[in-house]
């Protein structure tokens, strides 16, 4: 019996419909008002928004990071995810220096296994590209990797030189995949860290005042540059402030085919509000790059109206507050980078974004869902509702109130990076290829339903 959804107001990137939805199976049938009901089974949808599932393009569960590893596992982390409206992510798998990634794919695969809530794909990060880098590239595109990050910042752990990111770049214009980049000068920042601690500055406060916006400004700007010299599209992962987004919108003017995305913790908390410098507790906020002074805030608002940013993911990687932020409780540099989101980014994008007049519902959509999954090739499977694209429903309360707290989130972390938050807008009832997966608040699915995404090369976000 196929499901039908009636009465419900339909939102997609392009539009913004009263229809009904029919589900049948795994995928939407029919969208358009008046569907016949005879034969299918009825969910009211008066009063409620109709989304495509929000796609999450940038996670870490399970992350291994300083000798301990992100909090949440795929099943944790992804049940989390559907709370809160979310039902794609795109994990990273990590290459270690000297193997092939398809060991990577297998590890990452394996933490999956048996724990996936939601569907998701996997991003390949490379850390050397080696005699067989090319080769090993074109096998994860055959896999359904059709992207890669490189690190310009953690030098000794994850950062290449320019000349592997050059040759990445090119690889990836001939294979289609696209290539990430977290943007940040790494041998800069680390002489400005190695003299903070010299002069016995140890307090977490210092990781964000040890990497200044210059910093990711400068290689945002060069990671462009590179991409142009080999005609290859790049996406910046978490820009967080005005001076990187400058290089961003100014590369777009010209016509390159540059992305962008940033979070929700660079759009709504800031230095002068979290970080007072006074405690530990700042540690609850280290993560890369850092938080940075409020000014920022209204500047990345503005880039995600104009398009000079495309998407809003969470970057999301939790450690406990207890026992692994404290890991750095001497030493800023000990702190384990990141901090959790994955079960909140709807709620605050929609609260401060749709709520607040800074974006149309259409735009909240696309740079939720539909952009993300253009861009890393898997539109219109995800991130739209519209005939033949899988059932991944979230039918949204416009009016429903929330506050955010550790006490209640289901995120396996010890504090809310937005604790106290009050939004209003939420996930009502959440389909993922048509199963019902969370009723108010509950999940009702089987860990490990998730399914692995073979994600398509050149998404058809640039031509
Ligand atoms: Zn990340």
């Amino acid at each position: 019996m196929a499901l039908l959804i009636q009465n419900g107001t339909v939102v997609t990137a392009e539009s913004t419909t009263l229809a009904d939805v029919l589900i049948d199976g795994t995928t939407i049938r029919e969208v358009r008002s008046g569907i016949p009901p005879q034969g299918h089974e009825i969910v009211d949808a008066t009063g409620l928004l109709v989304l495509p599932g929000g796609v999450d393009a940038h996670t870490h569960l399970d992350m291994p990071f300083g000798g301990t590893y992100s909090s949440d596992d795929f099943e944790t982390g992804t049940r989390a995810a559907a709370i809160g409206g979310t039902t794609t992510i795109v994990d990273f798998a990590i290459q270690s220096r000297g193997t092939k990634m398809r060991t990577a794919l297998d590890t990452w695969w394996g933490k999956a296994e048996g724990k996936a809530c939601i569907d998701y794909g996997l991003h390949m990060i490379v850390t050397d590209l080696g005699s067989s880098g090319f080769e090993d590239m074109d096998s994860m595109v055959s896999e359904g990797v059709a992207s890669f990050k490189l690190f310009m910042a953690y030098p000794g752990v994850l950062m290449v030189d320019d000349a592997t990111i050059f040759r990445a770049l090119r690889q990836t214009a001939k294979n289609g995949a696209l290539v990430c980049m977290h943007a940040e000068n790494g041998s800069v920042i680390d002489v400005l860290v190695q003299q903070a601690l010299a002069e016995g500055k140890t307090a977490p406060i210092y990781h964000a005042l040890t990497r200044p916006t210059v910093a990711e400004a400068e290689a945002v700007q060069r990671a462009i540059a590179m991409a142009e010299m080999a005609g290859a599209p790049v996406y910046i992962v978490h820009l967080s402030s005005e001076d990187a987004l400058n290089q961003v919108r100014e590369a777009r003017d010209r016509g390159l085919p540059a992305f962008a995305e940033t979070c929700p913790q660079y759009l709504l908390l800031s230095i002068e509000d979290q970080m007072p410098g006074k405690s530990f507790e700042d540690a609850k906020y280290v993560f890369t790059p850092p938080l940075r002074e409020k000014k920022n805030q209204q500047k990345l608002w503005d880039g995600l109206k104009h398009d000079h940013l495309q998407v809003v993911s969470t970057d999301h990687c939790p450690f406990c507050f207890a026992d692994q932020k404290a890991l750095g409780k001497d030493d800023f540099t000990k702190i384990p980078n990141g901090g959790p989101g994955i079960e909140n980014r709807m709620q605050l994008i929609y609260h401060h974004g749709v709520n607040a007049g800074r974006l149309t519902l259409n735009r909240f959509v696309e740079i939720t869902a539909s952009a993300p999954a253009r861009i890393f090739g898997m539109y219109p499977q995800k991130g739209t509702i519209a005939p033949g694209s899988d059932a991944d429903v979230v039918l949204w309360g416009p009016s429903a109130e929330h506050t955010i707290s550790a006490a209640t989130h289901h995120m396996r972390v010890d504090y809310s990076m937005f604790e106290g938050f009050k939004v209003r807008g939420n996930a009502r009832q959440v389909y993922s290829r048509g199963e019902l997966i969370v009723d108010r608040g509950e999940f009702l699915a089987r860990p490990g339903r998730g399914q692995y995404l073979r994600r398509t090369p050149r998404g058809g976000a640039w031509k």
